[in-house]
């Protein structure tokens, strides 16, 4: 399990890698925000990483999540990272902050109606499939701008920014297009004024990959086992689902 020294050490180490991405591609380091992926770490790991400032918190999966979330939820910012059914959707409205993966209609309407009913409002990202692997969630980027469209006819939904994963690398630079790609997507959208107000957020860059993210504009980065780890017996199966 990880121990407060450890945390610190990764972190640092984190912090050093955004900083000089950052440096490296003119960005002020206040526009990148790191997100701690908790879904492989027991509830005692996410209480030290909270307990020690860190305030984002990513989660995939709402069973997973809820001993997490109940004991913990005020102590940070809590982000839904997975891929979501629109029946689990009752689980997560008013729990997470923010929806990394809205990425059908179904979905948005799902959304919508209970949001409505709650008479809440939920800060979303749609989630977009750029790199086209069929293991990954997310709409084609040919869908964006009609999504965009339709879910601007729910006020209940604030979009807030575009998500996507890249394909697993042993060569990180081989991500950058994919995360150029996503950015460039997210421009077209606030030029072509499709949403009320433009969108500010890139979420993209996990732990094997985060750098050139940066580089390319990422304003989240999810990192799991470089910044918390894993722990034993924790989730085996999320990390590219
Ligand atoms: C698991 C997961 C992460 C973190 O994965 P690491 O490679 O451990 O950093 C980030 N984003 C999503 C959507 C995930 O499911």
């Amino acid at each position: 399990m990880l121990d407060r020294q450890q945390f610190e050490q990764q972190l640092a180490q984190v912090e050093a890698r955004v900083t000089s991405a950052c440096t490296r591609s003119g960005r002020s380091r206040e526009e990148v925000q790191v997100m701690a992926v908790t879904k492989y770490v027991s509830l005692e790991t996410t209480r030290l990483v909270l307990e020690q400032g860190h305030a984002h918190i990513g989660e995939s999966r709402w069973q997973d999540a809820s001993q997490k979330w109940e004991q913990l939820h005020q102590l940070g910012t809590w982000h839904f990272i997975g891929h979501l059914q629109s029946n689990k959707v009752k689980d997560v409205l008013g729990r997470f902050d923010y929806i990394h993966s809205l990425d059908r209609l179904s979905l948005a309407k799902a959304i919508h109606k209970k949001a409505t009913q709650d008479q809440q409002r939920v800060k979303c990202f749609l989630q977009v499939n750029v790199s086209g692997e069929a293991s990954k969630h997310g709409m084609e980027p040919e869908q964006l701008i009609s999504m965009a469209e339709s879910v601007r006819e729910m006020p209940s939904i604030e979009i807030v920014g575009l998500m996507t994963m890249a394909p697993y690398t042993e060569h990180p630079e081989e991500t950058r297009p994919v995360f150029r790609a996503l950015r460039q997507l997210r421009d077209e959208l606030n030029q072509r004024s499709i949403l009320p107000n433009p969108v500010q957020h890139l979420s993209m860059g996990m732990s094997n990959d985060f750098d050139i993210a940066v580089e390319e504009g990422a304003t989240f980065i999810r990192l799991g086992s470089v910044l918390v780890g894993k722990d034993e017996g924790g989730e085996t199966n999320g990390s590219h689902e």
